[in-house]
Order: structure tokens, then sequence, then C-alpha cells
């Protein structure tokens, strides 16, 4: 790790290291006010994302795979919030492998998480004592059912074998600008704060990160690229409309082993959700008797008393769901928002030194409740365009205009009505 972020992590973690070396930080920006009462140490890449999810990866992998093509080399970090990589992305997903083929083409020789194909897929309208089988919307034929966890842990070991700093437990907190107004960084959180607001004996400042490009890999609704998409107007530019979300809160099980089928997969849509709510829910049987279970509910319920978390509670009590976990244990939990404004709600994803990435771009597909792989593909597009920017001077533009001809862009094109239909249709 960095001399700078080990001593920042130290920090974070209450330990007290010898004081590094400090610079003041030059005074242009927007936070010109802060500068001048801060100092901060500065670390510079060619290319700094933000965000180990899967587009952050993906993004990182492919740019190093073109510098060893090309027998070049760009300096490339990702920095991750969470503890570890993989501690803030939510388990349990069913995985769509046509980006990865692309960017691993070798995965299944490789050891990569993902062995468990979709082995059945069941669609069920629920009351509240019945179970109806109705024909699946859903075709998972060639898909897997993974803990989206591991398989970014994977690709987290993959990058750094390429030559990428991956540095967990880090949270991009500030867009730094240069004084052309173009993004050239990003700052983390201080540290060592009390909570009181003064400074420990441990404290530390936040860490500039500066980078010829910046690639924002946030997942949904991530802060900074939030900021970015508001500030540059990319939904105006993009002529992209406001984006819209469900809340989905997950659970990761283990189930007695006479209940699990490996592969199997059962959406449900009905009960506990009234018919004025758009939401459904997901039971998805991983390895080692896993099952991910989930409730994603669309944040637009009209009932304002509408609890999703009560909501998920009442549905596993269900027969045809409390029989499956009788007698099994909560191994983890979370929650998380998902996107689903799709085609309608892209924004132009390039601002003035860098671009948005997965998730915080918004492409996730809705009718297939799916975004890893578009999340990955887009990241590769935004990898490929900045490798040509820094390296044959080309503009970052090609990587909105490679997306709009992309699979990404015809598969959410194709989904395009689906939700809309959907709100029309629940009210
Ligand atoms: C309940 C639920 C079920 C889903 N099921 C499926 C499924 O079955 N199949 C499927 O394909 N997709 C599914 N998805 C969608 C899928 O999880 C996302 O599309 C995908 O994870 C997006 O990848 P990403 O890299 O854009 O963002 P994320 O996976 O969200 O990764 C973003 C990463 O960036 C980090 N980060 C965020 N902000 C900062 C910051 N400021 N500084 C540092 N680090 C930061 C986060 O900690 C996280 O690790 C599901 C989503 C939910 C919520």
């Amino acid at each position: 790790m960095h001399r700078i972020l080990r001593a920042a992590a130290a920090a974070a973690a209450g330990i007290a290291t010898a004081p590094a070396r400090r610079h003041r930080a030059p005074s242009w920006g927007a936070a010109t006010a802060r500068w001048f009462s801060v100092e901060r140490e500065a670390m510079s890449y060619d290319v700094v994302i933000v965000g180990a999810g899967p587009a952050g990866l993906a993004a990182a992998i492919r740019l190093k795979q073109l510098c060893r093509a090309a027998d070049t080399d760009l300096s490339v970090c990702v920095l991750e919030k969470g503890a570890e990589v993989g501690a803030h992305i939510l388990s349990g997903n069913v995985f769509e492998p046509r980006a990865l083929d692309e960017l691993i083409p070798k995965w299944r020789q490789e050891d990569a998480p993902i062995r468990v194909p979709v082995s059945s897929d069941k669609f069920w309208m629920l009351t509240k004592n019945k179970a109806w089988t109705l024909p699946s919307p859903f075709d998972n034929k060639g898909n897997y059912v993974i803990s989206l966890s591991q398989l970014v842990r994977w690709m987290s070991v993959k990058a750094e074998e390429l030559g990428v700093e991956v540095y967990p437990g880090f949270a991009a907190s500030e867009i730094l600008y240069d004084e052309n107004q173009i993004v050239a960084g990003v700052a983390t959180n201080d540290v060592g704060i009390a909570k009181d607001g003064s400074k420990r004996e441990t404290f530390q400042p936040g860490v500039e990160l500066r980078g010829r490009i910046i690639l924002l890999a946030e997942g949904c609704r991530g802060s900074l690229s939030e900021k970015i998409i508001t500030n540059h107007k990319l939904r105006e530019s993009g002529q992209g409309q406001h984006q819209t979300y469900a809340l989905g809160i997950k659970e990761v099980w283990e189930i007695e082993e006479g209940k699990h089928k490996p592969g199997s997969v059962v959406h449900t849509v009905g009960w506990p959700l009234d018919m004025k709510t758009y939401g459904g829910s997901f039971l998805y049987h991983l390895d080692d008797r896993q099952l991910a279970i989930g409730l994603v509910v669309a944040l637009n319920y009209r009932n304002p008393f509408l609890s999703p978390y009560d909501e998920f509670q009442k549905f596993k009590q269900h027969p045809a769901i409390r029989t499956l976990l009788e007698g099994g244990t909560v191994l983890q939990y979370g929650a998380r928002t998902l996107n689903e404004g799709g085609f309608q709600s892209i924004p132009n994803p390039v601002f003035p030194g860098g671009a948005i990435i997965g998730c915080s771009a918004g492409f996730l597909n809705v009718p297939k409740i799916k975004g890893s792989h578009t999340a990955m593909k887009s990241g590769m597009l935004a990898a490929e365009a900045t490798f040509k920017a820094l390296v044959e001077g080309s503009s970052i533009d090609l990587y909105w205009e490679n997306l709009k001809k992309s699979w990404i862009w015809d598969e959410l094109y194709r989904a395009r009505n689906y939700r809309p239909v959907c709100d029309y249709y629940y009210y």
C-alpha cells in the first residue's frame, strides 16, 4: 500500500504514526475556503477509479490489458469505501456472463467464483396463502447464481495482478477541480476526528488522489456522481429524464440441506405488496446451502405508511416461503437502491476530466433485474476511451459514442417501455 494511504488507514484504525510530510494544497477550485485551513497529501495517477464494484474493476482490468497489448503503462488506482473489496456489495445475484466473456474470456479455466448454473427458473404470483405458478418472463438460460461480493474480490485480485493499485477502506468524499474547472481528482475524508468535532491525536487530513482521468463507479445514486451529474447538467446534455429508484432488501440464509436446490431461481409478484405498488421478490439458491432472498419495492409507492422492511418480514411468513426458511439461519443482510429509470434516464456519462460508469449512470436492465453485466461492459467501454485519450490524445467523448453503439444501448432500448407500462398498469 502506498505510504500516504497506509498512514491514513492507520489513523482511521486509531493507530498513531509518525507525522507524514505535508504540503499545502494550491488554492484553486470550489472548496477554496477549506483548503486554506487543511493540508493534505497528494498522490498522482493516470487514472483514478472510485468504487471497486463490477464497473470499476472491469474498467481497471481493461485499462491494464490495453496497456499490455500496446506495451505501454498507465498508473491506475481504485478506491473502495468498504473495509475490503466486496464488503458493500449485496451478495446473491443471477449473473449474465456476457461482459465477463469479453473481459476475461478464459474465466472458466481461471477458478472464477461462478460455479452454479441456473437450474430452474420459476415465477410465482402470491396471494396471502397461495402461490400460483405463471410462465416465467425471465430467460436465465446460460446464467449463473453467484455471490457478487466473491466475484468482485476475484476481479480485484485479477486487477492487482495486472498492476492496478486497489485501496479498500477509503471513501472519496470530495471532487477536486483544476483552475479550468476540469475534474482533476478526488479527496478522501479527514479521519481521526472525535465525536465533538475536535481532532484526535490520530487525526489525518484526507488524501488527494489526482488523476488525468477520473472514472466514477460508485453504484446506484453515488454521491460524487450525483454532484457531477447536477453540476455539469449531464441529464440535460444527454437528454435523459430524472432517475427513479427502488429499494432492494436482501438476506443470505443457510438453509437445511434437503430444501436446498443449487441454481434454483424463483421470482414472485403480488402479496404482500398491493396492486398499487410495483415490486416483487427473489429467491436464488447459491452453493453451500446458501439462499439469497429479498424484496424489491419501487420507491414511488402511494401508501405513505408502507415500510419495505416490514413488507419483507411479512413476505417471509408466506406458507410457500416460511417452510423453506424454517430451520435455517440468516448469515448476512443488507439493503441497497436500484435504478429503475432505464433507457430514458441515462445521462451523458462524460464530464470534463472523466466519466461515469455502471449503476452510477443507471445502466440496470429493469425487466431482467440485472445490472452487473451492463456495469462491467460500461466500465470496459470507458476504459477503452480513456486509454485512447491518454495514449493517443483523442477525446473521452468516445465512451459516450461507443456506448450508443454497444449492446448495452440495444438492450436498454428494447426494455425502455417495460417500467412505464407497469406504472400505468399499477395505478
Ligand atoms: C437487491 C438487489 C438485487 C440485485 N440483483 C441482481 C442480479 O441478480 N443480477 C444482476 O446482474 N444485478 C443485480 N443487481 C444490480 C447489481 O447489483 C448492480 O447493477 C451492480 O452491482 C452495479 O455495479 P457497479 O459497479 O455500478 O456498482 P456497485 O456494485 O454498487 O459497486 C459500487 C462500489 O463502489 C463503492 N463506492 C461507492 N461510493 C464510493 C465512494 N465515494 N468512494 C469509494 N468507494 C465507493 C461501493 O462501496 C461499491 O463497492 C441487484 C441489485 C440489488 C440492489
